[in-house]
C-alpha cells in the first residue's frame, strides 16, 4: 500500500484530530481521498472592474486603495461594524465587515487592496459586505483566480479545506493518483496527472480548468467501465448448476391470457438462461409500467419447480409482496406449487414456521421482503433468485438473497426505465430482455395537468367514472424520500394525506366509500385495506407513494396526484402506471400545486407521452443524475467527478478505451495495467456483492 491510502488526513499539515473527524463525515480519511475531494463549483475571482462599472447583484473583483479610516461600531451586545471606503480615480465603494474587529488593525489607508464580493447598495453608490479582501501584492492567493468552492460539513470552512488540499497536493507531489495505463493517456489526449489534480482544485485559468476536468473524468469512467466489463468476464467463466429443460406448455396453457411476443421473448430467453448456459442467469428484465413482468418471472418459477428446486422473489414494500403472492399463487398454485410469503410483519410464530417449510423443501416459491434475507432464512434447495423493482433495492441486499443458495440463477426486473448509455454502466454486467410491447387493448392513458380552478370537475369526474363502475386513485404528496417499510411516511406528510382523507370522505364525497392507505398503517391493515380496494369494496383509495411501484388493480381508471409538482417525472410515471392496466379508458390528472415553470414544463412532458424511455431522459434532462436515481437506488459507487448525464461524450470515449484495454489483457496482469487492477480490486470491495 502506498502513502496515498496509508496517510491518514490527520497527519496532513495543519489538519490534526479534530479536523479529521470533520473530514471523515465527507468520506476524506487518506490523503488519495484528500487530493480527490473535488471542488463542487468554482467562483471566477479573475475579472478586475472599476467601482465605477460595478452592477448592483453581481460579484466582482475590483482594486481599490483604502481612502477613510476604518471605523468600529457597536450597534448592539454581540455585534461590531467596521467601516471605511476604498477609491479608485473618481469612484467610491463602501465597505463593511460584520463582526471581525480584528480586521481595524491590518487596514491601512492610503494602501491598495483587492477586494472580491457580491455587489450590493445601489447604483452610484456600491457596498460590498465581508468581501473577500488581500493587499495588492498578494493579490493571486484568494482573489484575482478562479476559487474552489468545496461541499463542507461543521467544523470545516472553505478555506482551511483550500489550505489542506494545498498540503495535500504538496504530499503527493511525487506520486499524484494515477490509474491510466500511459498508452491510454497518450492515446485520447489527456493531461497528466500532477496537471490535472494541480488545476482542477487550483486552475490557473478556465482552459487549464476543463483539460483537468476531462481527464479526471475520463479516469473515472474508465475505471468503472473497466470493472465492470472485468466483473461480466469474470462472471462468464463461473459456472453453474443447470435445470433439465422442461415442457412449459401448461404453464402457458393455465393463463388466462396469451403472452405478448415481448413477454414470450423474456421468458424464452431467462429459461434458456437457467437450462442451456454454461453459467448462472443474470439477467435483468425491463420493461415499463404494466408490460407485464410478473408473469415472466412465474415461468422462471415454473421451470426451477419443475426441475424439483426452490424459488425466492423479494418485492420492496409489503403490499407488493401480497399482491405477488395472490397472483402468483393463482397462476402457480392451481399447477400445483406450494407458495408461501416471508415478511416482517408476521408474527415471530408464523415466520418460524415460514422458515420451516422453506429449509424443508415443502415450499416451492417464496414470496417476501428484505425480510427473505434475515440470517436464519435458509433454503433447502434454492435455484432462482427474483427481485421486482430492482431499483428500490441496493445491489448488497440482493446479492444477500443469492448467498442462501449454491450459484443461484438471478432474475432482477424493473421498471425504471434507464436511458441506454447508463444502463450500460449500472447494468453493465447482466444479460438484459426487454419489454417493449404492453398486453393488447392498453390504451393511452389520458393525461392532464390542471389548477385549482378545474377541482369541481375533476370532483364531477370522479362521480362519474364511479358512477360507471370504476375505481380512483388520490395520491398525496410527500415530500423527502419514498417510503418503502424502510423510511416510512414522514408525520407530517401522513397528517396531511389523514386529514385529507377525512375531508374528501366526510366533506366532498359522502356519498362514495372512501378508504386510505399510508407507510405507517400497521402492515395487516395495509393489506386490507389493499384487498378491499382490489375486490372493488371501495371507489376512492387515498394514499401516499406507498402504492407507486407494482400495484396492478385494473378497475381502477383514474389517477389523480395532489401536489403533482413535488413529484419526480418518473415517479409520476410510476404513480399513472397504477391506471390503464385493464381493459377501461383510463386517466391521469396531475394538480399543478404552488410550482413555478419548470414544475410546469416537467408536467407538460407527462402529458405529451406515455413513453417511460422519453420521459426518464427527460426527468434525467432536467434534474440531473443524482436526483433522478436518488440516493442508493443504483448500486453505482458514488461519482467524485464524472457527471454522467453531462459527461456522455468522454463516457463513450472511455469505454472504448476500458473495452481496447481488457480485450489484451483481460485479467489486467501486465504490469503497465497494475494501477488500474488495484483500483479495480478497489472498487470491488463496493461491487463484488454483484458477482454471486
Ligand atoms: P408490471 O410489468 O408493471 O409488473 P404486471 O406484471 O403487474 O406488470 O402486469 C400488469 C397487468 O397486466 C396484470 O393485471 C397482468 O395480469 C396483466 N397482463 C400481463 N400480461 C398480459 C397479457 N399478455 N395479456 C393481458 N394481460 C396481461
Ligand atoms: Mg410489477
Amino acid at each position: 500500500m502506498d502513502e496515498l491510502d496509508s496517510l491518514n488526513v490527520r497527519y496532513i499539515k495543519g489538519v490534526g484530530e479534530a479536523r479529521a473527524k470533520s473530514f471523515e463525515k465527507l468520506g476524506v480519511r487518506t490523503l488519495r481521498d484528500l487530493v480527490s475531494y473535488f471542488p463542487r463549483t468554482y467562483e471566477d475571482r479573475t475579472v478586475f472592474k472599476d467601482i465605477g462599472s460595478l452592477i448592483v447583484g453581481e460579484n466582482a473583483c475590483v482594486c481599490a486603495v483604502v481612502a477613510t479610516q476604518p471605523r468600529l461600531s457597536h450597534i448592539r451586545k454581540g455585534m461590531d461594524l467596521l467601516k471605511f471606503k476604498a477609491v479608485d480615480g473618481a469612484d467610491s465603494l463602501d465597505v463593511t465587515f460584520f463582526n471581525q474587529p480584528y480586521k481595524r488593525d491590518s487596514i491601512h489607508i492610503g494602501e491598495t487592496y483587492v477586494f472580491y464580493g457580491r455587489v450590493g447598495g445601489r447604483i452610484g453608490r456600491p457596498e460590498m459586505v465581508n468581501p473577500v479582501m488581500e493587499r495588492e501584492q498578494d493579490s493571486g492567493r484568494t482573489t484575482g483566480r478562479i476559487m474552489p468552492i468545496y461541499r463542507l460539513t461543521s467544523g470545516l470552512t472553505q478555506n482551511f479545506v483550500a489550505k489542506a488540499v494545498r498540503s495535500g497536493l504538496d504530499a503527493c507531489r511525487e506520486q499524484y493518483p494515477d490509474i491510466l495505463p500511459a498508452r491510454v493517456r497518450e492515446e485520447s489526449n489527456l493531461c497528466s496527472a500532477g496537471f490535472a489534480y494541480e488545476n482542477v482544485h487550483f486552475p490557473k485559468d478556465t482552459g487549464s480548468l476543463e483539460i483537468a476536468r476531462r481527464r479526471l473524468v475520463f479516469e473515472e469512467l474508465f475505471a468503472l467501465s473497466a470493472a465492470m466489463r472485468l466483473m461480466r468476464g469474470r462472471r462468464m467463466e463461473q459456472s453453474g448448476i443447470m435445470l433439465p429443460e422442461c415442457d412449459m406448455g401448461p404453464f402457458f396453457r393455465s393463463l388466462p391470457f396469451e403472452l405478448t411476443g415481448a413477454q414470450r421473448r423474456a421468458v424464452d430467453e431467462a429459461v434458456s438462461d437457467m437450462t442451456k448456459g454454461e453459467r448462472p442467469m443474470s439477467r435483468l428484465l425491463q420493461g415499463d409500467v404494466g408490460s407485464g413482468k410478473t408473469v415472466v418471472a412465474a415461468a422462471c418459477c415454473y421451470a426451477a419447480w419443475r426441475a424439483g428446486r426452490q424459488s425466492a422473489f423479494m418485492a420492496p414494500t409489503e403490499i407488493l409482496a401480497d399482491q405477488h403472492l395472490r397472483s402468483l399463487t393463482s397462476m402457480l398454485g392451481a399447477l400445483g406449487m406450494n407458495v408461501d410469503i416471508l415478511k416482517g410483519s408476521m408474527t415471530a410464530k408464523q415466520k418460524r414456521e415460514a422458515r420451516a417449510r422453506l429449509s424443508s423443501g415443502e415450499t416451492d416459491l417464496v414470496i417476501g421482503t428484505h425480510a427473505l434475507i434475515s440470517e436464519d432464512v435458509e433454503f433447502s434447495d434454492l435455484a432462482l433468485v427474483i427481485t421486482d423493482e430492482q431499483h428500490r433495492f441496493g445491489v448488497d441486499q440482493r446479492s444477500e438473497l443469492t448467498k442462501k443458495g449454491d450459484r443461484p440463477h438471478v432474475l432482477v426486473m424493473s421498471a425504471t426505465p434507464i436511458p441506454r448509455t447508463l444502463a450500460l454502466i449500472i447494468y453493465g454486467d447482466l444479460d438484459v430482455s426487454i419489454i417493449d410491447e404492453l398486453p393488447p387493448g392498453r390504451q393511452k392513458v389520458d393525461t392532464f395537468a390542471v389548477g385549482e380552478d378545474m377541482r369541481e370537475r375533476i370532483n364531477n369526474f370522479i362521480r362519474k367514472l364511479v358512477a360507471e363502475g370504476r375505481q380512483v386513485y388520490i395520491v398525496c404528496p410527500m415530500v423527502g424520500e419514498a417510503d418503502t417499510e424502510q423510511a416510512p411516511d414522514a408525520p407530517e406528510n401522513l397528517k396531511a394525506a389523514e386529514e385529507y382523507a377525512k375531508k374528501l370522505r366526510d366533506e366532498v364525497f359522502p356519498d362514495l366509500r372512501v378508504a386510505i392507505i399510508h407507510g405507517k398503517m400497521k402492515p395487516l391493515a395495509k393489506d386490507e385495506t389493499m384487498k378491499a380496494f382490489a375486490a372493488g369494496e371501495s371507489d376512492i383509495l387515498v394514499a401516499t407513494t406507498v402504492i407507486e411501484v407494482g400495484v396492478d388493480v385494473p378497475n381502477a381508471a383514474l389517477m389523480v396526484v395532489e401536489n403533482a409538482d413535488r413529484f419526480g417525472l418518473s415517479q409520476l410515471h410510476q404513480l399513472r402506471g397504477r391506471v390503464g392496466r385493464g381493459k377501461h379508458k383510463s386517466y391521469c390528472v396531475l394538480f399543478e400545486g404552488s410550482g413555478g415553470d419548470t414544475a410546469k414544463e416537467r408536467l407538460k412532458v407527462m402529458c405529451e407521452t406515455n413513453d417511460g424511455f422519453k420521459i426518464a431522459e427527460e426527468d434525467l434532462r432536467l434534474r440531473g443524475p443524482g436526483d433522478f436515481f436518488g440516493s442508493r437506488q443504483h448500486g453505482l459507487p458514488e461519482m467524485h467527478i464524472a457527471d454522467i448525464a453531462g459527461d456522455m461524450d468522454v463516457l463513450k470515449q472511455a469505454q472504448e478505451a476500458a473495452k481496447r484495454v481488457l480485450e489484451e489483457d483481460p485479467e489486467l496482469t501486465d504490469p503497465e495495467n497494475s494501477k488500474l487492477s488495484q483500483h479495480v480490486e478497489r472498487m470491488f470491495s463496493g461491487l463484488a456483492s454483484r458477482l454471486n
